[in-house]
């Protein structure tokens, strides 16, 4: 026993890790947003809470009788490094999954960031000639700097699909967000059950019955068809109004379209 493992979970005797589940139950995490220490940029958890319209950040503290804290209304977990980029996340990514069952990962870069003022060699030339240090093979390359916003955004994103440490469920989207007018700019997403459509335009995601044609949200489909088949709507042809939907088949991998009447 250590000094203060009094505080730790595993010792609690309302803990039953054989039978652990999540956290959910106490913070209603879904969402991780990654974005830039830089304090301009401080408010992009609160953009990106609008911009979903579902989400609850900062939220409130939950206590119980005796004034612990035991849980808090916030969907939204941040991370932040130099630049919002999703390479130093991807721990994060793991631990919070396994905690809170990630349902998107969020990229956030914003206008006149720091890490867009050099080039990936100028930073690891400062270290050599200045430190004598050789930092070149600590740290993903090209993670090291924005020479483009809408590469780094893609860029990371890929990173994200590709790494082991994200579920392959869980949707990714990338946001630019300019810091003198707040606004957040939605720049691509990746929606898993959806990527073999990419010649289409996607709004949301959803589970259909067959006969009724208004669908789900993903979070309500009914239990047991998600392995039949994840339907989608499509964004109709005047950019709002759903007049198709498509069924994209797991087994067959299949994506057919059909016309809403
Ligand atoms: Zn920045």
């Amino acid at each position: 026993m250590g000094k203060y493992s009094e505080f730790e979970i595993r010792t609690q005797p309302w803990f039953d890790q054989s039978n652990f589940n999540g956290f959910n139950f106490a913070i209603p995490m879904k969402t991780l947003v990654i974005y830039c220490v830089d304090p301009r940029a401080s408010d992009i958890p609160q953009a990106v809470a609008r911009y979903f319209g579902d989400e609850v950040y900062p939220g409130e503290m939950v206590l119980d009788e005796a004034g612990n804290r035991v849980g808090s209304t916030r969907t939204i977990f941040t991370v932040t490094n130099g630049g919002g980029r999703a390479a130093t996340a991807l721990m994060t990514v793991a631990e919070m999954d396994y905690l809170f069952h990630v349902q998107n990962v969020v990229v956030v870069h914003h206008s006149f960031c720091g890490t867009s003022s050099y080039m990936p060699e100028g930073l690891l030339k400062k270290f050599h000639d200045d430190y004598h240090a050789e930092i070149s093979t600590l740290f993903d390359h090209d993670s090291l700097a924005i020479p483009d916003f809408e590469k780094s955004l893609r860029y990371d994103i890929e990173l994200l699909r590709s790494s082991p440490a994200v579920p392959k469920h869980v949707k990714l989207y990338g946001f630019f967000y300019e810091i003198n007018s707040g606004k957040l700019t939605e720049v691509l997403r990746d929606i898993p059950a959806l990527r073999r459509c990419k010649e289409q335009t996607w709004i949301s995601m959803g589970c259909f019955d067959c006969s009724d044609k208004t669908g789900h949200a993903l979070s309500s489909r009914p239990p047991g068809r998600m392995n039949i088949f994840t339907s989608v709507q499509q964004l109709g042809s005047d950019g709002r109004r759903p007049n198709a939907f498509s069924r994209w088949d797991i087994q067959s991998q299949h994506c057919s379209a059909t016309e809403l009447r």
